[in-house]
């Protein structure tokens, strides 16, 4: 069936609670084994001292490593990925730092996107580098050949382990070429003969609108907080891909703790059923704000995946690469800091907090919030300016949306 139709009833059987039609909360930390002899069993297959044979199947023991909400839900986003295999974390940054932790050693070269999360970038320049593992950041602009001669010059292009990046950029919303990555790794296997992990941030596009598993990227990590929850109720995060790839961040996941809890996991399936309602109405809607905001005479710029302004090798990636452009808009208001901070204090419907993808519309100004962080050099550098204020477009009617904006500017 389509991914809507499944996420009604997948991975879970109604004879399992009383016939229950929804999946209850198995709050629950231990699970009870018929005899001693299967909870030998299942340890041996947790714990990798053993395989599965055709005619067993894996059991539940303790709600670190396994639990029915977390499973109804891993078999639900992996449907959705068109992945082999998910893991749930009780939050992204979780699923992320859980990632790179499981496949990156001092030594190690970490070739990471920029711009990024900021708590992603937090976690590579301070964390990760002070445990010793070599970082080089490339950009949306960056040519394989300029990355790979700077490999070279410095004599690491063999320890390269992963490329780590985010596409759309948060909040120029700038592409990353999907196939040029590709190129990238492919280009370091022939070089190096060793293996590089690709994983990708997919929170602004995915599931729906962006499928980088297409591509060959080897892992697909998600804040599940945005548009995969969407109501602003629930910290969460996952990662996707084939059992090899995601089998790492499983083991090392059951050792640092992360894994979702079943309340969370139970809130996510839930909202899993509307995914593709809310994520194609929050489109519709950004689609109307996008024309309303192109025609204002206050709006220097518009910052959209796919549409003319971008430039033609950013619409020419959109093309290849999006099956959607989102409900994540940026726009740029000329008189600065003063211009952006009175329209989102004039605000009424729209709510002005971070965070994004959720059923309610939201404003915030990332120069001095969400990217507050970064450098103003750097900021001014990727577009992030003063006057810069980024929109997550909900599932409100666009009328009030646009009438909200409406009465902001004219104040
Ligand atoms: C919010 C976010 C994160 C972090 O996720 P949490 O669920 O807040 O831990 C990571 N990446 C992106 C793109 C995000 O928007």
């Amino acid at each position: 069936m389509h991914y809507e139709s499944e996420m009604m009833s997948l991975g879970y059987n109604p004879e399992w609670s009383e016939g229950s039609v929804k999946p209850p909360i198995f709050l629950t930390s231990t699970f009870v084994f018929k005899t001693a002899e299967e909870g030998k069993r299942f340890f041996e297959i947790a714990y990798e001292k053993a395989k599965l044979n055709s005619e067993e199947k894996m059991g539940l023991i303790y709600s670190r490593i396994n639990n029915p909400n977390m499973e109804i839900l891993e078999e639900r986003l992996a449907f959705l990925e068109k992945s082999e295999d998910a893991a749930a974390f009780e939050s992204g940054m979780s699923a992320i730092s859980t990632t790179m932790l499981a496949y990156l050693k001092p030594g190690d070269v970490l070739l990471y996107g920029n711009p990024i999360y900021g708590g992603t970038h937090h976690f590579i320049t301070k964390f990760l580098k002070e445990f010793g593992v070599e970082i080089m950041p490339f950009s949306s602009s960056s040519k394989n050949d300029e990355i790979l001669s700077k490999l070279k010059n410095k004599s690491i292009g063999n320890k390269v382990k992963m490329i780590y990046f985010e596409t759309p950029a948060n909040p120029t919303n700038t592409l990353f070429d999907l196939e040029s990555i590709k190129d990238l790794k492919q280009s370091l296997f022939k070089l190096y003969k060793k293996e590089v992990i690709s994983v990708i941030d997919n929170t602004y596009l995915g599931p729906i609108w962006q499928k980088p598993l297409l591509f060959n990227v080897d892992l697909v990590c998600y804040s599940a907080t945005k548009f995969l929850n969407g109501h602003s109720d629930v910290i969460a995060g996952c990662v996707m891909g084939s059992k090899k790839a995601v089998s790492p961040v499983k083991t090392l996941r059951t050792f640092l703790g992360g894994m979702i809890a079943p309340y969370t996991a139970w809130l996510l399936t839930r909202s899993l059923e509307t995914l593709s309602l809310r994520m194609k109405k929050q489109e519709e809607n950004a689609k109307k704000v996008v024309s309303y905001l192109l025609e204002h005479s206050s709006v220097k710029k518009v910052l959209y995946p796919g549409i003319k302004s971008m430039g033609k090798s950013q619409t020419e990636i959109y093309k290849r690469q999006c099956l959607g452009s989102g409900a994540l808009i940026s726009f740029e208001v000329g008189g600065g800091e003063q211009s952006a901070f009175k329209i989102l204090n004039n605000l009424k419907m729209i709510k002005l907090a971070v965070s994004l993808g959720s059923n309610e519309s939201l404003a915030q100004h990332p120069f001095s919030m969400t990217h507050s962080d970064v450098p103003n050099k750097i900021k001014k550098s990727i577009g992030i300016n003063e006057g810069l204020i980024r929109l997550s477009v909900g599932i409100e009617n666009y009328e009030d949306i646009i009438n909200d904006l409406k009465q902001a500017f004219n104040k």
